[in-house]
């Protein structure tokens, strides 16, 4: 059972503090801001300089050391002043970096990591594509090898990061024909790379974050390059893509703490019929509902996270951690622009913000659907919950 050590609680209010002087203030602004780039480039540098995005890293590789457990901290508190922001830094780290950390060889690795974790570079990871969606192996973006180089045709499309990352891992079909997991590599590709043209999407919620398109038009990209084994690179990111499941519950879970505290603040204070709302007993049920869904998905989080940091198998666990924390904000964050009225509706309440932001998570990271199916299959086999 989780139990915050006094490291981790001096450790959470150290990024606590940061996000309540850096982020929070500009949350709405960063939201409203739809021009060129939204995103807080500033961060990156940051938070690098802080060594907080290299936390759960071995320092080995320049990362910062710590666990899962901080990394789980870091993006609770993140998202809880700005998800859209947290979203940027989470595909950065615990995608891309992620990706580079575990499956490139040692070469590669060196030579993109340290800068990543520093906040030099930024990355990004690409798999979806206008006709691969929750089902990966549709991808038929194709890479064909030619002498000591790969020349890549075809799309991507809704990739966080996109529009600015210096290198992005990008999934491609090395063999074969869609329908199948085996002959997808991954590459990590130049941003500024030729023949590869992005352009910026404009969409409902994370707004701070960045959306690109990607096409690569016989864009080219030397074959040391290759994260991975050849045909084989997706299947071996696909841990990489378990763990971050953790991470993104955990990013839920901020977003979720900051829907309840804005509503606990608003009831607090408006007030009908005589007082405030918070002394209506239908309001104080909702509150409390809030709370309770939370404190569950605060205790699978870090159950989970705990089960990756002591080696143990934890896939079904973070499949439910996802799930359950993302379906958990949602709900969350429609209770609390509920219990706002029109305050709520308004552009400039935090309220509507949480209620756009926290969608995705249902489908990133893997659709609750294709989560759903994995832990049918984990309880067939004996998985006990
Ligand atoms: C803000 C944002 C950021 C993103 N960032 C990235 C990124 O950095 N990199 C990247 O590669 N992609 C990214 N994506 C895309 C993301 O990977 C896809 O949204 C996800 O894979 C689902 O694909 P889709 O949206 O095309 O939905 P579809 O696959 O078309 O699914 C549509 C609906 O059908 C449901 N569904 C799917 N399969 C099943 C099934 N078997 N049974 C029942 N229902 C099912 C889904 O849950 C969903 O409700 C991002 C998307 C957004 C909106």
């Amino acid at each position: 059972m989780y139990e915050p050590s006094a490291e981790h609680d001096e450790f959470r209010s150290q990024v606590s503090r940061f996000v309540e002087t850096e982020i929070t203030p500009h949350a709405t602004t960063w939201d409203r801001d739809d021009s060129i780039h939204p995103y807080p480039m500033h961060l990156f540098g940051q938070l690098g300089e802080l060594g907080w995005l290299g936390v759960g890293f071995d320092e080995s590789i320049g990362g910062s050391g710590g666990g899962p457990l901080e990394r789980c901290i870091m993006f609770e508190e993140l998202a809880r002043g700005s998800a859209g922001t947290a979203l940027g830094i989470y595909v950065h780290t615990s995608l891309a970096t992620a990706a580079l950390t575990t499956v490139a060889n040692t070469s590669l690795r060196d030579q993109f990591v340290p800068s990543l974790l520093a906040g030099e570079l930024t990355g990004a990871w690409a798999y979806a594509e206008p006709d691969s969606g929750a089902d990966v192996t549709q991808v038929r973006c194709a890479a064909r090898r030619d002498g000591d180089q790969f020349v890549l045709n075809g799309s991507k499309m809704y990739i966080t990061n996109a529009t600015f990352a210096d290198v992005i891992l990008v999934v491609v079909r090395t063999s074969g024909e869609p329908g199948r997991l085996g002959g997808l590599s991954v590459l990590a590709v130049d941003g500024e790379s030729e023949g590869l043209t992005r352009s910026s999407m404009a969409k409902l919620g994370m707004r701070p974050s960045e959306l690109a398109e990607l096409h690569f038009d016989d864009c080219v990209v030397p074959a040391d390059r290759l994260v991975g084994e050849l045909d084989n690179g997706f299947r071996q990111c696909l841990a990489v893509l378990s763990q971050g499941r953790i991470f993104a519950g955990a990013l839920a879970l901020g977003l979720g703490n900051a829907a309840l505290q804005a509503a606990v603040a608003h009831v607090g204070t408006r007030e009908q019929f005589g007082g405030p709302l918070a002394t209506k007993q239908a309001v104080r049920m909702t509150i409390a509902e809030m709370t309770v869904r939370l404190r569950g998905v605060r205790l699978l989080v870090y159950e989970t996270a705990e089960k990756m940091a002591r080696g143990e198998p934890y896939d079904t666990d973070a499949s439910i951690t996802k799930l359950v924390a993302s379906e958990t904000a949602t709900w969350v964050s429609e209770r609390c622009l509920h219990l706002h009225g029109a305050n709520g509706y308004m552009l400039d309440s935090p309220a509507q913000r949480f209620y756009r932001d926290c969608k995705i998570n249902e489908w990133g990271e893997g659709a609750n659907e294709l989560q759903r199916e994995m832990i049918f299959e984990a309880v067939a086999k004996g998985y006990t919950p």
